[in-house]
């Protein structure tokens, strides 16, 4: 017993010194990480009970850090959901040429996708539109002079290198890209992901489809309402699709890479689809609480710092392992959230506006949570005043890079550059435009309502070692069962994360002026004020 006294000596003692230096050893925030993350709570998929209780866990420390209430239910806003699952013994796909009709394997030529509720029967030519892209503000048209009228669009993902990717990514997103190929009078779309930038291997991808899908209950909110078929080819096996065209993937893909606009063409084949689709309801719940501020006029104003809640649930199992824990994913941001909120309440943090912790539910599910908060706001809409998103920030080596999505997008990105800078933390914008990723989190919903937002995130050089371990989890672990408590954290280093998030907080919450969006920022066009 003895030299454990004396431990505790030493640490209450050397703790004091810390805690003036304010360096952080992430202990409490994997605390909450090993609790979400846990087995117990079943990977938190939407609409679950282990989601309701990861919800329950993060109210409950809401109210204990004395924050005021800010759901529709004490801190509980309930969101309802519509569930989608493909029977895919009662579904077929196939190719016809010439006459001749060629079955496809479902989950290995490729899948039916529920993201979009698909019709019971589609019957249609294709057209292989490029990127997919029509895009006013950079003259850019991928469907010009084609015939595209009851067709499907087959596209290669991502866009030109001449194109800005806040840009290419915005009319990627699901319902942007809908409302481009209903505009060609298309019915539906086969999307093949570029191999050189897929985040997991196919069959994970695969394995993957058999998650059930959901779309927001409330009416108005499916953003690809009409779109009749929505299906992803495996790479791989693209060339089924190009057969007789006289082009081949491979080709495509070469241009792709050089960043060129890719040829336009309608192909040989036609698609034949067949779905049976299983239907149900679900309730899954977003969290919000309020740090008040201080200032009697700013207090009014609210800097949002956000974070998704769910994850994938149970699924196939991958070495043996069918728990999708989501530690990483993103039970590190949640815990971040609960870490920060902490930190203010410990440390008595005045700031002048408000901070609102909005814990999401339905990312997994395609943004679904934040897209019903940011339609649903439990504050005035015009009063939110900024995003600050984590999704997955990989704490897996010391914290020397940050990478900001939305860097050069808004005022936010330049408060992000001063905190990180007096960190001695250097700053860097999406190092890998083409994966999309500012549109792939939540912040994209409050962008979308004209608040800017950046999501950040570890960084890393290209080519150093921090990049190959950052690769490697992608591979191994981003939505795998192996994403769990038992993979190697640097927890120093998310503690520092998360005193920076809270010092941008701070930063942004004290700022005389309310964060706008840069003049030339894409995304300003949302703005309503
Ligand atoms: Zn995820």
């Amino acid at each position: 017993m003895k030299p454990k006294i004396w431990i505790v000596a030493c640490i209450a003692f050397l703790g004091s010194t810390l805690l003036a230096e304010n360096v952080p050893d992430g202990a409490r925030w994997w605390s909450y990480v090993e609790f979400l993350a846990s087995d117990k709570l079943e990977g938190r998929n939407t609409g679950s009970e282990g989601h309701r209780q990861a919800a329950e866990f993060v109210a409950k420390q809401f109210e204990r850090e004395g924050l005021t209430p800010a759901g529709e239910k004490g801190y509980i806003q309930p969101v309802k959901f519509n569930t989608l699952q493909l029977d895919e013994s009662k579904s077929s796909l196939s190719l016809e040429r010439n006459g001749k009709e060629q079955a496809m394997r479902l989950g290995e030529d490729a899948y039916i996708g529920t993201r979009v509720d698909p019709a019971p029967a589609v019957e249609a030519g294709l057209v292989f539109v490029g990127y997919g892209l029509r895009v006013p503000e950079s003259d850019y048209d991928d469907f010009a002079g084609l015939d595209t009228r009851g067709k499907i669009a087959v596209y290669l993902g991502g866009g030109p290198s001449s194109m800005s990717s806040a840009i290419a990514a915005h009319y990627q997103s699901a319902g942007q890209r809908w409302a481009t190929l209903k505009s060609a009078g298309m019915i539906g779309a086969v999307a093949i992901p570029n191999p050189h930038h897929m985040d997991i291997p196919w069959p994970r991808i695969a394995s993957n489809r058999f998650q059930m899908t959901m779309q927001l209950a409330a009416p108005g909110m499916d953003e690809t309402a009409g779109e009749q078929i929505a299906i992803t080819w495996n790479p791989a096996h693209a060339d089924e699709l190009f057969g007789g065209s006289g082009h081949t993937f491979d080709e495509l893909v070469t241009e792709a890479e050089a960043g060129k606009q890719l040829p336009r063409f309608a192909l040989l084949a036609k698609l034949k689809a067949k779905t049976l689709v299983k239907r149900g309801q679900v309730e899954s719940q977003n969290i919000a609480a309020i740090y008040p501020g201080s200032d009697p006029k700013l207090k009014s104003e609210y800097i949002v710092m956000s974070a998704h809640i769910d994850h994938l649930g149970i699924g196939n199992p991958i070495n043996w392992d069918s728990i999708f824990n989501g530690a990483m994913d993103n039970a590190s941001g949640v815990a971040a959230v609960l870490d920060v909120a902490d930190h203010f309440k410990e440390a008595n943090v005045k700031t002048k506006r408000s901070v609102l912790f909005v814990v999401v539910t339905g990312e997994e599910k395609g943004l679904l949570g934040s897209q019903y908060y940011a339609s649903n706001p439990t504050v005035p809409a015009k009063s939110i005043v900024a995003d600050i998103n984590t999704d997955m920030f990989l704490p897996l080596y010391p914290l020397k890079i940050l990478t900001v999505y939305g860097l050069d997008e808004s005022s936010l990105g330049d408060d992000t550059r001063a905190v990180a800078q007096q960190m001695g933390i250097k700053v860097q914008p999406d190092p890998e435009p083409v994966r999309n990723v500012f549109i792939r989190s939540d912040q994209y919903n409050f962008v979308r309502r004209g608040i800017p937002s950046v999501k950040v995130d570890f960084g890393f050089e290209r080519g150093s070692k921090e990049a190959a371990i950052e690769k490697k989890w992608l591979t191994e672990r981003y939505h795998a069962p192996s994403d769990d408590v038992n993979q190697p954290v640097d927890k120093q280093a998310a503690g520092t994360f998360n005193l920076l998030v809270g010092r941008l907080i701070e930063r942004v919450a004290d700022a005389e002026a309310r964060p706008a969006w840069k003049p030339n920022s894409f995304f300003r066009r949302y703005a309503t004020n």
